[in-house]
């Protein structure tokens, strides 16, 4: 098959820059040089006359001849100065270096088209170092269009593979090739989404006649692009569905009804019950569920993530909690057992940390099934831990988890558990429906009555004191206080030295004042952890200074100030956690974002952005259009799938409808028989072979 043709046969290339292109763009075949696609295009349409070039800007093109050369002893220098017209009027061309060749290969009764910049004003213009080309030659090449311009690198440069090189090269394959591609969408979906043909598309994205063709082009190669990529998807959740068998939890039973009567110390919002509703349809389907559950801090997830294990403890199944963090795993334990003790329930806490005698205890109470809920981090993954039956495991905060966990979890028993996955960090909706496209997601989008939405302020450190004032009052109010210093790993040990100062000059600030200041950190043993998180819990300290180990779950409701101190140094979605450790209660809550005067301009807006809203959401976007999607926390180590000419961000419109196609055609047709779909059905084989795509979501 000609696509797969090794690179160095292709006509005049040879095989020193076919290896070169290799090395620098991993290009080895015919066809991966076809999806090389240019990055920019050069328009070379317009033939400026020499009389127009008062309203060109920048880079124009000129055709007509030279009448004469001249060399001109400069201050700097020779330099060579041709003399170029084109009826309408005069301009010069200008040679600094090396133009001995140019007075003999440029023949004053030729025509040529010269590409360059061009200075001057009024009557009299300059270029210098044009492109120059025979007018002839230009023409009958089908240069006059659009110019594309190719990534390149120095070696490639040097190596004499300039734009117009690379231009040639794309040129002799079409032509080797004979322009003519298999098309990979069937008719309907063409038809339906107005889309050019597949040979079309990849003809005009390297050699476009013109703008609009270009668009068109572009366009069709991202909705392919983005279609086969959410069909995998949908492919790959519908499969799940028909074939993964789930676990029955028949009855609504008495745990269930106890909690909800006698235990929940609130009234469930809206949005909470209708997501329990959700997971109960999902659990008593026969197929596994697997649920994302996305609420911004504070929207009370931890409560439905209960309600959802007591289910399957109503029907003589063992549940599991995985927190990302121990201080997290901690509070879930206490806030679980807390709960539990009406109810005569087994809770046990497993985590790094966890003494060898009571590991042997929880291994075996989880075997027997005696351990009705275990809460706790990666400890839980290890292949020791064995359950009775495990019925559900809740991952909450599922981002700090890479895929390969997530499906260890499920490798727990031979009919895999009910997955639901929990999250705060708010996701771009396009984003979650490529991240987590094959899964079912619930959205808790009310936060629990009677909360205020947090005061946000930014303030320079020239400016402290205030901020102390600030804080004594409140304390004085007897709220209490996080105050938070920035860790980030390239500069562990002088964070901890920041840490540490700043700890000791809060000290020294309330010395003679009946404030409380504890400290804790991520180096601290897990114990230690403990006990300073439980007397900050229990009100007996009042400013809690700390690292980023408190940025998610941590559930004080009483404290209602967060100061964050160096805060350019974090990007919004931690800002936003962060920020989220308050407003729990029912008080007014604040938030306090130092820095010192010399900020960046993007630290600029994400502190502008955390000031004017509350909303996760909305931060995400902000997030999403200063770092791109690949930053977003939440998708880097699950390994969000690298497009090739498509954007996350700025073609989400196309992503929706190229969604919706797949959607449809998969209801129209699951299993791909129909023949008009067989096209379909190749391509999907295809990159199933090619990629282990299908493995990336757990
Ligand atoms: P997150 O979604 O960030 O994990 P949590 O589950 O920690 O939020 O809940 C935040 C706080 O809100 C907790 O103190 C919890 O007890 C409380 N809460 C949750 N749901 C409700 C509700 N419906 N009404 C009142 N308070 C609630
Ligand atoms: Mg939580």
């Amino acid at each position: 098959m000609k696509w797969h043709t090794p690179l160095h046969l292709l006509k005049n290339l040879g095989l020193r820059r076919a290896s070169l292109l290799e090395r620098e763009f991993g290009l080895k075949t015919f066809k991966d040089l076809l999806y090389f696609f240019p990055y920019r295009y050069i328009d070379r349409s317009k033939i400026y006359k020499i009389n127009e070039l008062y309203l060109a800007t920048a880079e124009v093109q000129v055709k007509g001849r030279f009448t004469g050369f001249q060399e001109i002893q400069g201050k700097r220098g020779k330099r060579l100065v041709g003399f170029f017209e084109d009826g309408t009027g005069i301009i010069e061309v200008l040679w600094f270096k090396n133009y001995a060749w140019v007075k003999k290969a440029y023949k004053p009764d030729e025509e040529y088209v010269l590409y360059g910049k061009i200075s001057g004003s009024g009557h009299s213009f300059s270029m210098i170092h044009p492109e120059v080309e025979q007018a002839d030659m230009f023409f009958k090449q089908g240069r006059q269009g659009l110019m594309p311009v190719y990534p390149s690198t120095e070696k490639l440069i040097k190596a004499g593979i300039t734009k117009k090189v690379m231009q040639n090269i794309m040129r002799e394959l079409f032509s080797q090739t004979g322009y003519s591609f298999r098309e990979t969408l069937p008719k309907a979906i063409i038809e339906k989404n107005r889309l050019i043909s597949k040979s079309e598309a990849l003809r005009y994205i390297h050699f476009p006649p013109d703008l609009n063709l270009l668009a068109k082009a572009q366009y069709r190669l991202k909705f392919e692009e983005l279609f086969y990529l959410q069909l995998q998807l949908l492919l790959k959740r519908q499969n799940r569905k028909q074939k993964i068998r789930g676990f029955v939890f028949e009855k609504i039973g008495d745990y269930f009804h106890r909690f909800y009567k006698e235990v929940l110390p609130f009234e469930l919002t809206e949005a909470q019950k209708r997501v329990v509703r959700e997971i109960r349809k999902d659990v008593k389907s026969g197929r596994q569920m697997n649920r994302l559950l996305q609420g911004d801090v504070g929207s009370g997830k931890t409560v439905v993530a209960m309600m959802s294990m007591l289910m399957a403890l109503d029907n003589d199944f063992q549940a599991a909690l995985l927190a990302p963090t121990e201080i997290l795993a901690q509070q879930h334990y206490y806030t679980i057992k807390k709960w539990s003790e009406k109810l005569g329930l087994r809770v046990d806490l497993l985590t790094g940390s966890t003494s060898n005698a009571q590991r042997r205890d929880i291994h075996q109470g989880l075997e027997t099934g005696d351990t009705q809920i275990i809460v706790g981090t990666h400890a839980l993954l290890e292949d020791k831990v064995q359950f009775k039956n495990l019925g559900l495991a809740v991952i909450d905060e599922q981002h700090r988890f890479g895929v390969a966990q997530r499906a260890k979890m499920w490798r727990k028993n031979l009919t895999p558990p009910h997955i639901l996955i929990m999250t705060a960090t708010p996701i771009p909706r396009t984003l979650a429906l490529t991240h987590y496209g094959d899964l079912d997601v619930s959205v808790i989008d009310e936060l629990p009555p009677g909360r205020k939405p947090v005061n946000t302020f930014h303030v320079y450190d020239t400016q402290r004191k205030k901020v102390y004032d600030f804080i004594r009052r409140e304390i004085s109010k007897g709220r209490q206080v996080y105050y938070v210093f920035p860790l980030i790993e390239e500069s562990e040990v002088l964070d901890y030295e920041n840490l540490e100062t700043g700890f000791q000059r809060l000290r020294e600030i309330f010395r003679n004042e009946a404030v409380k200041i504890d400290m804790v950190h991520g180096r601290m043993k897990p114990a230690e952890k403990e006990a300073v998180m439980e007397r900050f819990k229990s009100g007996q300290t009042d400013i809690l200074v700390s690292t980023t180990v408190i940025e998610v779950g941590v559930d004080v409701p009483n404290a209602s100030v967060m100061v964050i101190e160096s805060a350019q140094r974090f990007g919004l979605a931690q800002l936003h956690q962060l920020r989220g450790r308050v407003g729990r209660g029912a008080e007014q809550s604040y938030c306090i974002l130092i820095t010192d005067n010399k900020i960046s301009d993007d630290a600029k807006i994400r502190l502008r952005t955390m000031t004017e809203t509350n909303d996760g959401f909305k931060i995400a976007e902000v997030d999403l259009k200063l770092r791109g999607p690949g930053n977003i926390m939440g998708t880097q180590q699950s390994g969000i799938v690298k497009l090739k000419i498509a954007d996350y961000v700025k073609d989400a419109h196309i992503m929706l409808a190229a969604r919706s196609a797949a959607y449809r055609l998969l209801e129209s047709d699951p299993m791909l028989s129909l023949p008009e779909n067989q096209i379909i059905r190749e391509v999907v084989k295809e990159n199933y072979k090619k990629s282990g795509f299908w493995n990336y979501i757990g």
